[in-house]
């Protein structure tokens, strides 16, 4: 009987425990909080990452451990991977966990991303819009996520308010030019432990208050943009030396690829390969974190996800459709929470499309709907991936 722990007990480490049924494990959560989502059906050890009683428990009751959640104490998963396998290996996690180490890395891979400046000092940030120009966009290199500790500037006066709105130099920041980009598209993509490498096809996704609101895969791209997404995505694994499932976001401008940022785990625009799939981003992880040969990534049709953001709609606009897959996580609605997701799948784009419609139309035209379908016309509708 093997039992994976996971640090983090939120949506991410629920659908993985849902998996993991199938395949016979057993699951641990550590999560600080006494509503993690995960623990519902998946037993529990409520302690902070930092608690290194807790952390001795957690190791002694697992085999291996991954992460529903990336900005776990870098020394946490040090400590832990002294003890029992971890993956991904705490070396890749800690360059995900700081932007300026990411874009770093990006570049001296060869893989093209915005112009980008540290930002340690205010002084550093004037010269960085000097380098960088505007607009651009003020991040906190660390602990950022959905939008969050990021700033916009548009004129060289956002600089005050800028550096004030981010923790007037509490926080190490990187500048970015704000990128024009016509899409963003997402790789998520998994190496297992022998370093064999898959990904599924590129998804297209988009955001709304920077929160993902919807993704369309596979997405219609032409097979030499696939392929640069995909190559960019092996090499980043390969160079980090990861295991498991990540996420690399890219923004496409003018027909070129810029990298945004990868996720070290499985993703939420990769939700969608539960359904759309042949094997899911939840059970591809735990084949590679365990050692086992990894399922096929191939799409089975044309899906589009659908984020519940901040409370569920009436599950019965989903659920009457014969496309439709529906997902609680058993949150509690609140502003700016993801709470649930749905996947609409088909066998071609023109279904998709009507699915879409009719969910549309039970939800009473939603916005988010209503923008996934303008989005899945734009798309040529009879469009099939290669
Ligand atoms: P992030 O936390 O870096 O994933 O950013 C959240 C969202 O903000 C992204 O999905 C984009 O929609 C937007 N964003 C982030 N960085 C940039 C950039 N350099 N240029 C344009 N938009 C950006």
């Amino acid at each position: 009987m093997t039992t994976v722990g996971i640090l983090g007990g939120g949506q991410l480490a629920r659908m993985l425990a849902l998996a993991g049924a199938p395949l016979g494990l057993r699951f641990l959560v550590m999560d600080s909080l006494a509503d993690a989502c995960a623990a519902q059906f998946v037993p529990q050890l409520q302690a902070d990452y930092r608690d290194q009683e807790a952390l001795a428990e957690f190791a002694s009751r697992v085999d291996v451990a991954t992460f529903d959640f990336e900005n776990v104490p870098a020394s946490s998963a040090q400590w832990l991977a002294e003890r029992i396998p971890v993956f991904p290996v705490p070396s890749a996690l800690a360059v995900a966990q700081d932007r300026l180490a990411e874009k770093t890395l990006f570049r001296d891979l060869g893989i093209a991303v915005p112009a980008y400046a540290r930002v340690d000092t205010r002084e550093d940030l004037e010269q960085a819009v000097a380098s960088v120009g505007l607009p651009a966009i003020l991040k906190t290199r660390r602990l950022g996520y959905d939008g969050k500790g990021q700033f916009r500037l548009r004129r060289q006066s956002d600089i005050d308010t800028a550096w004030q709105a981010l923790g007037a130099g509490a926080a190490a920041l990187i500048l970015e030019a704000l990128v024009p980009f016509d899409r963003e598209l997402s790789v998520i993509a998994v190496r297992a432990r022998d370093g064999e490498f898959r990904a599924w096809p590129v998804t297209e996704n988009w955001h709304a208050d920077g929160i993902l609101a919807a993704s369309l895969a596979p997405a219609k791209v032409g097979s030499t943009l696939q392929q640069s997404a995909l190559d960019a995505a092996q090499r980043v694994a390969q160079a980090l030396g990861y295991v498991g499932v990540f996420a690399l976001e890219l923004f496409e401008c003018d027909g070129a690829l810029l990298a945004n940022e990868i996720a070290p785990r499985v993703h939420n625009s990769g939700h969608w390969t539960i359904e759309g799939a042949r094997t899911s981003q939840f059970e591809n992880h735990l084949r590679a974190v365990l050692g086992l040969p990894l399922g096929s990534t191939a799409a089975s049709g044309h899906a589009c996800m659908l984020n519940w953001v901040g409370e569920l709609p009436d599950p019965r606009a989903v659920l009457s459709s014969p496309c439709g897959h529906w997902h609680d996580y058993g949150k509690a609605p609140r502003a700016g929470r993801k709470v649930g997701h749905a996947t609409l799948t088909a066998p071609d784009r023109k279904q998709l499309a009507d699915a879409l419609s009719s969910v549309a139309e039970a939800l009473q035209r939603s916005a988010q709907v209503a923008g996934a379908l303008a989005r899945l016309r734009e798309s040529a509708l009879t469009w099939e991936a290669p």
